[in-house]
């Protein structure tokens, strides 16, 4: 039997046991945001890596932060990093999902629970893939260094500092990151960055408590105050309008802009599902399309002042406040955002606003063209016959940075089990049982490619 034959036979034999393992890393409640389950799902990830027979270690991270699960395995001429994360996202609304979050359970062909695709679905296939790999075919042709944080749910606090003490054991030729999955159309999508992201509370204090609305002509209004700072970083044609910010966007390469205008996009049911009449500025298709993925962002995600209940309450309000995010492409950052920020708004007199950062990740751009990315296609044909769609980066964000950027090694998202209704960070969370075994099918297969490419 040729050993790929082998090796499938191996997973389809222990599917029971795989899935029952998956049970396990799902019951465990590590919710980052509230440090609930996170020592222990550490050290259940710690003893998996051991039985694995990997080497492995726990990286305490400063103020009570969860540890770093850092594991090595194998070895060859190329090294494969692997980036996972062990936290999840809050389960509530509670009363909207169907079944216990923190209890695996299987549907119509589904796995329901917390973290099943984001991300521990991706996290233990990825090992029990290795598993499978050492039982059937003998030594990895590579060696894998895995990284797997539990803070990524919390914006990745300490991993940045946590790369930068220990880069000289990160080296590496190219990161499998988490995400990818495939699209409503079934195409498969694999992407080498993302964009980063900065968010921002912005309030303006006016009287100690609201007052009648009486006085408005003798106490300033902090809502009048907040909306007419807000507008100044905007122009009625969309553009960014906050000084010296546009000047640190790095232009796009031909082979990025070519990459961009091959993507798929139907502009025609994505106006539809979200009931749109047309883009913004009436932008045509394509042009949509290169936008989305070449600019930056300035969005007010919320406003908030005096009265909004129902009927007329004549109120001059105590208090505005809005929320705020700029998605980053190269070379803006969260401190330069806030920065830049702080300073358009002093020199137009608004230095009543406060501004409060509430997180940030710089973007990470890796090269298109890489070993990782040949092998991620060649897996992809053996996996799914299909070539991926190539997404240069995402336009949502990530930490990518630190181990990306910082290190300089290129990274992909690929061979997530994510479908379109995957619900991550939602109630009733599911994957495809079906994928949890395709994913860790096209793990294997990524080995063994990125070692021969
Ligand atoms: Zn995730």
């Amino acid at each position: 039997m040729p050993h790929s034959e082998r090796f499938d036979v191996y997973v389809n034999a222990n599917q029971d046991k795989f899935l029952k393992e998956f049970g396990e890393f799902i019951a465990v409640p590590s919710v980052a945001a509230q440090k609930r389950g996170i020592k222990e799902m550490a050290d259940l990830l710690t003893k998996r890596f051991r039985k694995l027979g990997a080497v492995v270690r726990q990286y305490p991270l400063p103020d009570g932060g969860s540890p770093v699960v850092y594991a090595e395995i194998g070895s060859g001429p190329r090294t494969l990093m692997i980036y996972n994360h062990y936290d999840v996202q809050p389960e509530d609304p509670l009363a909207l999902w169907t079944t216990d979050p923190f209890t695996l359970t299987r549907q119509d062909g589904k796995l329901f629970g917390r973290g099943v695709s984001d991300d521990k679905g991706e996290l233990l296939s990825r090992i029990q893939a290795v598993e499978a790999w050492l039982a059937t075919r003998g030594d990895l042709p590579l060696k894998i260094k895995w990284v797997i944080e539990g803070e990524e749910e919390i914006g990745s606090v300490h991993l940045e500092d946590w790369v930068r003490e220990q880069a000289d054991m990160l080296g590496a030729d190219g990161i499998l990151w988490e995400g990818g999955g495939y699209d409503e159309a079934g195409r498969i999508t694999m992407a080498a960055g993302c964009k980063g992201i900065a968010y921002f509370e912005l309030r303006v204090q006016g009287p100690a408590v609201d007052m009648h609305s009486a006085n408005a002509p003798i106490v300033t209004n902090p809502a009048w105050r907040l909306v007419q700072a807000l507008s100044t970083l905007k122009n009625t044609q969309d553009e960014i309008t906050i000084d010296g910010f546009n000047a640190h966007v790095r232009p796009l390469t031909p082979l990025e802009i070519q990459r961009i205008e091959a993507l798929p996009f139907e502009a025609e049911q994505f106006k539809h599902n979200y009931g749109l009449a047309r883009f913004l500025n009436d932008l045509d298709d394509r042009a949509a399309l290169r936008r989305l993925y070449e600019i930056p962002t300035a969005t007010i995600c919320g406003l908030t002042s005096g009265y909004q209940g129902n009927g007329t309450k004549t109120v001059l309000p105590a208090v505005a406040s809005a929320k705020l995010d700029f998605r980053l492409v190269p070379d803006l950052t969260p401190d330069l955002v806030e920065d830049l920020l702080r300073r358009h708004l002093d020199a137009r007199g608004f230095t009543d606003v406060q501004i409060t950062r509430l997180s940030g990740e710089k973007p990470a751009r890796s090269p298109i063209e890489s070993p990782l990315r040949t092998a991620a296609i060649e897996a992809s044909l053996d996996t799914w016959n299909q070539t991926p769609v190539l997404y240069p980066w995402f336009a949502g964000s990530g930490p990518m940075y630190p181990l990306s950027v910082m290190l300089n090694i290129p990274v992909i998202s690929a061979g997530a089990t994510w479908h379109p209704d995957t619900r991550a960070h939602s109630p009733n969370e599911n994957i495809l049982e079906r994928d949890y075994f395709t994913s860790l099918r096209f793990t294997a297969s990524l080995i063994e490619h990125f070692s021969q490419v």
